[in-house]
């Protein structure tokens, strides 16, 4: 590992490797990133459910995924790596007035900024999502550009375009400690050693408060555990009536009261739920009592995954702060620090603009085309309320 670095980027997740990549692409290559991991992409981003859409609440979001989505859709030619990216739609159902007035100012919103989305009845959502059971549901929300990708595929796609431009990328090596000089970065910690360097990114996921305390900063970044299922084959529909099947295509069917969500992943479902009861932890293992909860919420919209077994389960962290934003940029409190953190359980489709904004922020001191006080870490001092209501 180089004992002097430009720029250190903590943590090989999409954040780290999007960073990495859009430094590099700016000709700042004398860079190193540290992965604790054996393998780039285990933590978050290795355990998520992939999807990528443009139906968010806040206009910041709503812009970061329109980025995002315009180089998720030229990623082979543009960043080198195939990423197996399905424009198969999202799908919010809606079951109570209070949700669709508020879903209806946001496609009023989203379509201002361009994006071609649709207040739609449930008997079209049946239409889109054959096999659902819309009982219950009093409108919905469509998106067709939204869609399904491989998040391993852009974590390396990333990660491989920036070493092929010189940067570093170490394994196995976890970051220690940051040290400063007043109140400057002046290098780093790790078990390989010590790097010198002025500026340090903290793109470490869910763990992004540890890396904070290590240079006095309090990052409001809880850990909360989610869940994922996948069941094992069930058949294609091929009618909307067809209520013993599931949809063919990978459309991303979304439940919004109960966060039910379910996608096609091979022959079989994959699904989630998020559930409120469970508080902030590091914990990963698999809560079987849960799976029963969700089959109670899951058999009621899509009937035929009430005879399906499952195949796999797994459980990862969101990395979630007290107004569902990120926190994108430098703290002015340590010079040479800075945050790609809080992405509140959708950060790997807002990877590509996220990484191009913090990027830009390093090299010139400021992102274009961004608003970044929705970003600011500061904000959590200076006021409350706003943020993201579209989280599942
Ligand atoms: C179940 C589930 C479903 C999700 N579904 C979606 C979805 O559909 N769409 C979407 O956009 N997002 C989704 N997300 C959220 C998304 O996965 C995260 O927002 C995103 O992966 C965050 O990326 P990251 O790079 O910041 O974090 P991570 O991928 O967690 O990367 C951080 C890395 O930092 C490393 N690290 C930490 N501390 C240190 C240290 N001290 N030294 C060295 N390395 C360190 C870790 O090992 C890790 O590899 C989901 C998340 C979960 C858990």
């Amino acid at each position: 590992m180089k004992k002097i670095a430009d720029v250190v980027i903590i943590g090989g997740g999409c954040m780290g490797a999007s960073v990495a990549y859009h430094l590099a692409r700016k000709g700042v290559t004398d860079v190193t990133l540290v992965e604790r991991e054996p393998m780039l992409g285990m933590g978050s981003t290795g355990r998520n459910a992939g999807g990528v859409r443009h139906q968010f609440s806040s206009e910041a979001n709503v812009k970061l995924s329109i980025e995002s989505i315009r180089l998720f859709e030229r990623f082979k030619d543009e960043v080198g790596q195939e990423i197996d990216f399905h424009q198969d739609g999202y799908l919010f159902l809606l079951n109570d007035e209070t949700n669709l007035a508020a879903f209806s100012r946001n496609v009023a919103m989203q379509r201002r900024l361009g994006v071609e989305v649709d207040l739609i009845t449930p008997d079209e959502a049946q239409r889109l999502a054959p096999g659902l059971n819309v009982e219950g549901v009093i409108g919905a929300t469509f998106c067709a550009r939204d869609g399904i990708a491989d998040p391993n595929g852009v974590t390396m796609g990333f990660a491989k375009a920036a070493q092929s431009r010189g940067v570093e990328i170490v394994r196995e090596t976890e970051v220690t400690a940051i040290r400063t000089e007043g109140s400057r970065v002046t290098g780093l910690e790790t078990t390989r050693g010590t790097v010198s360097t002025r500026a340090v990114v903290n793109a470490a996921g869910p763990y992004a408060k540890a890396i904070g305390e290590m240079v006095g900063l309090e990052i409001p970044v809880l850990p909360y555990r989610r869940h994922i299922f996948i069941s094992e084959p069930i058949a294609s529909a091929s009618s909307p009536g067809a209520i013993n099947q599931a949809p063919a295509n990978r459309i991303m069917v979304i439940d919004f009261e109960t966060t039910f969500y379910f996608h096609r992943e091979g022959p079989g479902i994959l699904f989630g739920m998020s559930d409120p009861t469970d508080p902030p932890s590091f914990d990963m293992t698999v809560s079987w009592e849960f799976l029963e909860e969700v089959t109670r919420v899951a058999v009621q919209r899509l009937p035929r995954l009430a005879e399906a077994g499952i195949a796999h389960a797994w459980a990862g962290l969101y990395e979630v702060t007290p107004d569902a934003m990120p926190i994108i940029g430098a703290a002015r409190e340590v010079e040479g620090f800075f945050m790609i953190n809080g992405f509140s359980g959708h950060g790997f489709q807002h990877s590509p603009a996220a990484g191009r904004i913090l990027a830009e922020i390093i090299c010139d001191g400021s992102a274009a085309n961004a608003d970044m006080s929705p970003f600011a870490y500061e904000r959590f001092a200076l006021r409350s309320g706003g943020g993201e209501a579209t989280v599942v």
